[in-house]
């Protein structure tokens, strides 16, 4: 656990008395209360969240992470080593709170991106005169049920590599982290509640809000909080997190565009292939009718 004013470490957050009084811990560096998001309510905390606040998201991934995964493993001990599948259920119930909210985030970003491909591909065809055919062209004449799940492994495996990038190159390339137990979940966590703000459109409902360009503004303000909510919690500079940033949507774009090509060729690696030329000739003809449009 840590001072969320100045990152110093601390052994307890506040001093429980026998009349369940509880008396906040002072930092032993700044002075200032360890956490005095202990005692905020969570509409408080949610609130400054969206508003970027450095401390709630230190008090979120840090303190209160910590709280919750020390109680399993010390659950853990008591019940010694496990078969795989008890295994599989204490990994379950150890990330309970943060896979439902990861659902939750994986299905708006399944509509989310269901309807942008849709519109997208409307827009290119009727404004631009694009004839090109690409991957996600083929996907688009697919039954409804096909469409769902393969946006479904589409979103799932986009959101699994960008927290997997980011969590090598932050622990291994940038060396952050070496100080903290939970490093890896700490991350995760703060890549969770950062893109929460793609769910902004939940408070758009009775607008027209599905449109490409506001989809495009909510994934660029997402983004915006991805980056600002890494730099805070890991006091990193602005250019190292961008740079990070940038690194890990290549890698995480090359890596999903090979799979993209793979599940629509059916597995075969020279399809495979042939297609992803394709894509590439296509998106090269789409910019330059777009700058040729201009
Ligand atoms: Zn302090």
């Amino acid at each position: 656990m840590i001072c969320i004013n100045c990152g110093q470490s601390t052994q307890s957050l506040y001093v429980t008395y026998s009349s369940d009084h509880i008396k906040l811990t002072d930092c032993a560096k700044c002075g200032e209360v360890v956490d005095c998001y202990v005692e905020f309510d969570n509409i408080l905390l949610f609130i400054d969240l969206l508003l970027l606040k450095r401390e709630a998201y230190k008090h979120l991934v840090f303190n209160s992470l910590e709280t919750e995964l020390s109680k399993f493993e010390k659950n853990k001990e008591d019940k010694g080593s496990s078969s795989i599948a008890q295994r599989l259920r204490s990994w379950c119930s150890r990330n309970d709170r943060l896979n439902r909210l990861w659902i939750i985030i994986l299905a708006f970003e399944i509509y989310l991106t269901w309807v942008l491909e849709e519109q997208r591909s409307h827009f290119l065809k009727t404004s631009l005169q694009d004839t090109s055919w690409t991957c996600m062209e083929d996907v688009l004449q697919k039954t409804s049920l096909e469409q769902y799940s393969f946006f479904s492994f589409y979103c799932f495996m986009d959101l699994m590599l960008f927290r997997y990038f980011t969590e090598r190159l932050l622990l291994s390339h940038l060396q952050w982290g070496k100080e903290y137990k939970y490093a890896g979940d700490i991350i995760s966590y703060t890549i969770l509640l950062s893109y929460g703000a793609k769910i902004f459109p939940v408070l758009m409902l009775i607008w027209p809000y599905d449109s490409a360009a506001s989809t495009f503004i909510i994934k660029g303000v997402a983004n915006l909080y991805i980056i600002e909510a890494l730099r805070m919690v890991t006091n990193k500079s602005y250019s190292h997190i961008f740079t990070l940033f940038v690194a890990v949507c290549i890698l995480k774009s090359i890596c999903i565009k090979a799979l993209i090509c793979l599940l629509v060729s059916g597995f075969n690696i020279g399809v495979s292939i042939e297609l992803m030329k394709r894509d590439y000739q296509a998106a090269s003809h789409k910019i330059s009718s777009l700058l040729l449009s201009q």
